[in-house]
């Protein structure tokens, strides 16, 4: 694939986007041709050849800059009625479709879509040649303690590779690292790599059962081509993850962190700015892989007077595709995971990235300012990734995130009687929550019980917020 390297001027990049980092030597952002139009992500066919690659310096992979999230995948009722099930049929039609336009990077993860997608992953990407593309998984033993101890931790590691239908991972992440129920150090400088390890969770997950050696040995082997670890969390175990690699104790092939135009500068909670992760990778010369680009597809429906500002710059072209230019016009980004559940969702994405039409400064500084704007409402941070999900007591907790934030973003979120427009936003809030949640699994059925913190990786106070939105929807019912 012939690299045309067409970035904007990386001086100006950085002062732009604030990240205060100049240099990265990385082979990693060749792209392809750039349409000089900008049709590439206009609405209508869906090219094919034109994906852009970048170029991971490791083992200089060539890899889509559009990856396929494997954590949303489309569900079906069982015919005997006893539930859900994948719609395989449905996953491998998105598959063949997305590799059959150049998408090349397929992320897993032994914990997504309850369980099942390194299984429908596996059945799908079996079809075709196994050079045909790239599949990354992750060792997820964040919050399932049984898969701590070695032997249980070994046969997790086996039964991904088992499900993905491979003899060889090409991507293997220790997952989630930053997130779960641990004492943090508060200490930023890192001189000595155990005496702070202590104090984080990873000891336990990683190194006391040796699995960390155990998948380098395996990266020696070639069963893992490339090493690496996704991070949500507390700045400590960031650091302390790029002290390991700083002081050769363990080599970084890449690294996956959230990044999208409002976490930039944003970021919610415990969780870091991107501005600053992606900076140290990029000081670094680490590959960067991007979740979260649509930050749990907020980014795809924004607040409407925000929307139509966009709207008017490229009228042809869905909000998402701003988010994910966003994300891929960073020079050091392999690659932007997209969870991508409906066909709609993946043409869209391949309009974008076929090929990739980098932001111009412009754009960045009108992303800079929408994002500064989103920040005045008082939408939830939640991604719908249901990691804090089940509740114990039913609570529905990321439709109930998703509804209020859809809210906001559509204008039915009425401050006072006063409003304008209240009482069709009033009934519109009332309405679609009912319809969205069911009565039983409402904010209302919250005891505040704290079970679910932990676990969420954009450290949101769900009980918290779910009282918040409760006493909101209260008050609405009372100004009947
Ligand atoms: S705090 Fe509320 S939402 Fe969280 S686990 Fe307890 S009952 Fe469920
Ligand atoms: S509340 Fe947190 S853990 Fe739960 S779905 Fe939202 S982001 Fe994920």
């Amino acid at each position: 694939m012939k690299k045309d390297r067409n970035n904007i001027d990386r001086r100006s990049f950085f002062r732009l986007v604030g990240g205060g980092v100049m240099a990265t030597t990385a082979t990693i952002a060749g792209c392809t041709s750039k349409d000089p139009k900008r049709g590439g992500s206009a609405l209508g066919e869906v090219p094919i050849g034109k994906m852009t690659y970048r170029t991971n310096h490791n083992t200089n992979d060539e890899v889509s800059i559009l990856g396929f999230g494997m954590m949303r995948l489309p569900l079906r009722q069982k015919v005997d009625g006893t539930g859900e099930e994948v719609d395989q049929e449905a996953v491998n039609e998105l598959v063949d479709y997305a590799l059959a336009h150049g998408v090349n990077y397929f992320d897993a993860s032994a914990t997504y879509v309850r369980g099942w997608s390194e299984t429908a992953t596996g059945i799908a990407l079996s079809r075709h040649p196994r050079e045909s593309y790239r599949v990354a998984t992750k060792f997820s033993n964040h919050n399932n303690t049984q898969w701590r101890d070695r032997k249980e931790a070994i046969a997790l590691y086996e039964r991904s590779k088992r499900n993905l239908q491979v003899d060889y991972l090409d991507y293997y992440l220790l997952h989630a690292c930053g997130v779960g129920p641990a004492t943090y150090s508060t200490e930023k400088d890192i001189d000595d790599e155990f005496d702070t390890i202590d104090k984080l969770i990873l000891k336990e997950r990683f190194f006391d059962n040796g699995m960390l050696d155990y998948f380098v040995e395996e990266r020696r082997a070639g069963r893992i081509k490339n090493l690496g670890w996704s991070f949500h969390g507390k700045v400590e175990v960031f650091d302390f993850m790029l002290a390991l690699h700083d002081k050769g104790r363990y080599h970084w092939d890449f690294v996956q962190i959230q990044l999208n135009y409002v976490d930039w500068k944003y970021a919610s909670g415990w969780n870091v700015n991107a501005e600053y992760l992606y900076g140290e990778l990029a000081k670094r010369n680490i590959p960067v892989v991007i979740m979260e680009p649509l930050l749990g597809g907020r980014l795809a429906s924004n607040i409407e007077y925000l929307a139509t500002r966009l709207k008017q710059q490229r009228p042809n072209e869905s909000l998402a595709s701003w988010a994910f230019r966003y994300a891929g016009s960073f020079p050091q980004v392999l690659s932007v995971l997209s969870g991508m559940t409906y066909m709609e969702h993946l043409q869209d994405n391949l309009r974008t990235f076929s090929p990739l039409d980098e932001l111009s400064e412009g754009e960045f500084e009108l992303l800079a300012d929408t994002a500064r704007r989103m920040k005045e409402y008082s939408s939830v941070p939640c991604t719908a990734c249901e990691y804090c999900m089940p509740c114990p007591y039913g609570i529905d907790i990321p439709r109930i995130f998703t509804h209020y934030n859809k809210c906001i973003n559509e204008n039915n979120v009425p401050e006072s009687a006063q409003d304008e427009n209240y009482r069709r936003a009033r009934r519109a809030f009332l309405i679609g929550y009912d319809r969205s949640v069911p009565k039983l699994r409402q904010a209302s059925h919250c005891i505040g019980c704290d079970q679910c913190v932990h676990h969420c990786p954009q450290a949101i106070n769900i009980p918290a917020e779910l009282q918040r939105i409760d006493i909101y929807v209260d008050t609405l019912k009372k100004e009947a």
